[in-house]
């Protein structure tokens, strides 16, 4: 009887820490800034598989066996949607998963841009905090949809959440609103910060278009440098997900001064930009700090 005891007790916290995860809402996101959106709503009871992790370039993943065996067990897979991750589609088509997949920027109001004589809409949505909103609200829905017996849980940890999105947005209003008119242009790697320039009045420029994939040809890069001259670029600045040789050369070149790193498409590893609200408030402050002085 004693031994049949002991041999319980050993048994007991196992099995305990494998019906707790067992309980969690299984759920992939398809990059960082989802993943930690997702965090923030569902707490303790999400278990998260994120694809494409921090300082990692989304446009050029390419998915893993391991990233298929997770959407087979997700119940629920959120993806940002707007053309950012075709090969997340391709996946879920492949393996067959009955995981619910919902696009999170749902209700954004696109901005669509020529690129090589096609019309395509710009992905990168969450720049703009009135969007991170609506990413906020769509993410609450599924998760109380996938698993409602948390839903007290996740409109508390929404609404919570909202308070801080709000203030931010208050910040970014004071701080890049008060920038002089003429040190409005600056120049990145790639087209990702669009939103967040129409919400603001800042005119982003970059050598390459709305995805990473195509590298630019030396005509437009030379474009570029003489634009930036003539325009009297107030700054550049380098991306997490982007090797920054190609952008060091372009202020070199122009004598553009570099303002910094901004982050982009995906969270840092650790530090300040490791969360959405942090990557926010880094990028807003490196901003302010670059074109606020005459
Ligand atoms: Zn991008």
């Amino acid at each position: 009887m004693r031994a049949l005891l002991v041999l319980f007790s050993l048994l007991l916290p196992l099995s305990l820490s494998t019906a707790q995860a067992a309980d969690k809402l299984a759920v992939v996101t398809s990059f960082s800034i989802l993943a930690d959106i997702t965090r923030q709503v569902g707490g303790e009871h999400v278990q998260i598989t994120d694809m494409v992790g921090p300082d990692a370039d989304a446009h050029t993943y390419e998915p893993t066996p391991d990233d298929a065996k997770a959407l087979l067990k997700a119940r629920l897979i959120i993806k940002n949607g707007l053309g950012f991750e075709p090969w997340l589609d391709r996946l879920v088509a492949s393996t067959g998963t009955r995981a619910m997949v919902i696009s999170a920027s749902r209700g954004v109001i696109p901005r669509s841009l020529d690129e090589d004589g096609e019309t395509v809409s710009d992905p990168h949505a969450w720049h703009n905090l009135a969007n991170a909103e609506l990413y906020v609200a769509n993410i609450t829905k599924a998760l109380v949809a996938a698993d409602p017996a948390n839903q007290a849980d996740y409109q508390r940890n929404s609404q919570a959440y909202l308070k801080r999105i709000y203030a931010l947005l208050a910040e970014a209003k004071a701080k890049l609103g008060s920038l002089p008119p003429g040190n409005r242009k600056v120049v990145t790697s790639h087209d990702a910060f669009g939103y967040l320039g129409q919400a603001y009045g800042i005119d982003f420029m970059a050598p390459q278009g709305l995805s990473t994939e195509r590298e630019p040809s030396a005509a437009e890069v030379a474009a570029l440098i003489t634009q930036i001259r003539n325009a009297k670029v107030k700054a550049v600045f380098m991306e997490n997900i982007k090797d920054a040789r190609l952008l060091k050369q372009i202020a070199e070149e122009s004598g553009a001064h570099i303002g910094g790193t901004l982050y982009s498409d995906a969270l840092a590893a650790k530090g300040p930009a490791s969360t959405f609200t942090g990557l926010f408030e880094y990028n807003l402050d490196t901003l302010y700090d670059a074109l606020s002085q005459p």
